[in-house]
Formats: structure tokens, C-alpha cells, sequence
């Protein structure tokens, strides 16, 4: 987040509030800002679906280190395409060539159907929003591509990364 953030955070404070029937009063503000101040590090998107999550998930008003454990989750559970192979086209621009349009070569795609590449970069689908009781919108479930066993690409990347999680564990031990 940045400061031009700020507002929207502030809604967003004030709204996680009166989820929790805690009450807004005078030092309202100056507690947003202490929370503004300690997740500054994530987008704001990535806070308001992590404030989502908490809304149906928490039983109680969360403090910073939950919230950002919320954010870490989405961060981490969003799947991360690899760098995709790119072709010339006619204009002269590149435009990336995936082996599987439907999960983008990361093995996963969402459940409601559509194409990984059909979702926002925060997994919304603007197909099929999904919107609990009390209107907050948030993520499409992720679900395992069809293509993971048949897919080069997918396997290549695969196989790098479970390289690199084992050169870390050597690095580790
Ligand atoms: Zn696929
Ligand atoms: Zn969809």
C-alpha cells in the first residue's frame, strides 16, 4: 500500500469493525493507522481479500500478525504461472504462448470453469463472482488442470522447482 491507500484502508477498518460488533469511536483512526502502518508491505487488494477471509473465518478482531498471516496465505496460495515461452506477432509486439491456455501452464485453474487467465491477478473471476452473505466478494477455488500429467511445460517447471526446494534443504541441513 501507499499513502494514496489510505482511504480505502480506512473504509476497509471501519468495515472489519462493524463485522466484529467492535465499536467505532474517536480512536478509530489512530488504530487504522497502526495496522495501515504494519501491512504497508502488502497490496491493498491482497488486504481486502485477507480482511475477507478473516470476516468469515476469525472469531475474534484480528490483530496485525493475523492479518498478516491472512495476506501470506493469499500470497502463497496464489499459483504463480512460470514465465512463459513468447512468439513474434505481425505488429511486431510478442504475445506468450502457453501448451495450455486453460491453467496458463501452472497446473491449476479455477473451479468455476474458466481460464486461469480469465481471473484477476487477486483470483477473482469476473464470470462467477463469488459473494458471501454479507457481500464480500472473494476468491474462486483453485482447482488441479487436466493437463499436469501431458503438459511439458508444466512438468519442466515442476521438476525446477522441486530442484530448488531441494538444493534448499541441502543448503538447510
Ligand atoms: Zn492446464
Ligand atoms: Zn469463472
Amino acid at each position: 500500500m501507499t499513502e494514496t491507500d489510505w482511504d480505502h484502508f480506512a473504509e476497509l477498518f471501519v468495515a472489519l469493525c462493524r463485522s466484529f460488533h467492535k465499536a467505532v469511536t474517536a480512536t478509530t483512526p489512530q488504530q487504522a493507522r497502526d495496522y495501515f502502518d504494519h501491512l504497508q508491505d502488502y497490496p491493498v487488494r491482497v488486504i481486502e481479500s485477507a480482511k475477507a477471509d478473516i470476516i468469515r473465518g476469525a472469531k475474534f478482531f484480528p490483530k496485525v500478525v493475523d492479518w498478516r498471516r491472512a495476506c501470506d496465505s493469499i500470497q502463497s496460495s496464489r499459483p504463480t504461472p512460470r514465465v512463459p515461452l513468447t512468439q513474434q506477432l505481425e505488429d511486431g509486439t510478442t504475445a506468450p504462448v502457453y501448451c495450455c491456455a486453460n491453467c496458463q501452464d501452472s497446473g491449476w485453474r479455477p473451479a468455476c470453469g474458466c481460464r486461469y487467465g480469465d481471473m484477476d491477478a487477486h483470483g477473482m473471476c469476473a464470470q462467477h463472482p463469488r459473494v458471501d452473505n454479507g457481500g464480500v466478494e472473494y476468491r474462486q477455488a483453485m482447482m488441479a488442470c487436466a493437463c499436469r500429467e501431458s503438459n511439458p511445460a508444466y512438468q519442466a517447471n515442476r521438476s525446477r522447482v522441486s530442484g530448488a526446494a531441494r538444493e534448499a534443504g541441502r543448503d538447510a541441513a
